[in-house]
């Protein structure tokens, strides 16, 4: 379905990037994993890639806190492959902690991860999408770009900008055969969120088993966790034609969280 397409997934080494990589090779799109990962292993996991989908495959480790890193990569990309078609800002980490007690370094590693790097990378494949008339932009949100919850200020400012940033890159480049949407995910397992339920089990004495239980429990009315692979799944749903209609739009995958 997108034989030649080009994808570029940031995050795409682990949980939902690596899942939405998978989902989309096996679509037969060429893919271009990012990941903080030593080099061998991202050779080796490209690799593996190529020879289980047959599709060109490569890997690149910048460190997105650097925006002269993350233009190295798209110039790398660019000149590999002459176009990029599929952008996924996957790529984010987490902390926790109430706002006085914030430390100003995680702050400021979450807003360039989670938030400035897609602005930088969209700044670069943009104007390559355009020019080809075509182009899909997914940004991983979460329900936390929807709504708060404690203790996630940094990555509740983080998810709601990068919603934002959705509605106007969709808004500026209608009309140019793009869109531009954001998934906002729940509870989906992952190390990210596993290492939340870790947290939670020491703090409550129980096992990690019911401490996943209670975390979902408490925000999702159907109670267990998202599969990365539905999130795969989703992101190439929304590179197909029958979702050229759909952009701007922030898409929960969250087990009813934010109907509530
Ligand atoms: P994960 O921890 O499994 O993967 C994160 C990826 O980001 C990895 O590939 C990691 O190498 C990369 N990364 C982290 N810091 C980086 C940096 N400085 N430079 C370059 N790459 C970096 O996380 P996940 O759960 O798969 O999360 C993926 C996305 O989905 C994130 O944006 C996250 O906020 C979002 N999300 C996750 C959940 C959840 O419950 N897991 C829910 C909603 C949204």
């Amino acid at each position: 379905m997108l034989k030649g397409k080009v994808a570029v997934l940031t995050g795409s080494t682990s949980g939902i990037g690596l899942a939405a990589a998978h989902s989309l090779a096996k679509n037969n799109a060429h893919i271009v994993l990012h990941g903080l990962l030593d080099d061998a292993e991202g050779e080796n996991l490209a690799a593996d890639f190529s020879r289980t989908y047959g599709v060109d495959c490569i890997f690149d480790g910048a460190d997105l806190r650097d925006p002269q890193a993350i233009d190295r990569f798209m110039d790398r990309v660019i000149s590999r492959f002459g176009c990029i078609d599929i952008l996924v800002n996957n790529a984010g980490i987490q902390y926790t902690e109430q706002i006085g007690a914030f430390p100003n370094d995680k702050w400021n590693d979450i807003l360039a991860i989670n938030l400035s790097a897609a602005f930088h990378t969209m700044q670069r494949a943009i104007p390559v999408m355009r020019d080809q008339n075509w182009g899909r932009i997914i940004n991983m949100a979460s329900v936390h770009g929807l709504v708060g919850s404690i203790n996630k200020s940094a990555y509740c400012a983080s998810k709601h900008g990068l919603v934002g940033l959705t509605k106007v890159a969709a808004l500026e480049n209608a009309g140019f055969g793009m869109t531009v949407n954001a998934i906002c995910p729940g509870w989906v397992d992952t190390p990210l969120a596993g290492a939340q339920v870790e947290r939670l089990a020491q703090q409550n004495g129980v096992s990690v088993n019911e401490a996943k239980k209670q975390l979902v429990g408490a925000k999702q009315p159907i109670s267990e966790m998202v599969k990365p692979s539905d999130i795969g799944d989703f992101v190439v749903f929304l590179c197909t034609a029958g979702a050229s209609r759909i952009s701007g739009s922030a898409l929960p995958i969250d087990g009813a969280w934010t109907a509530q």
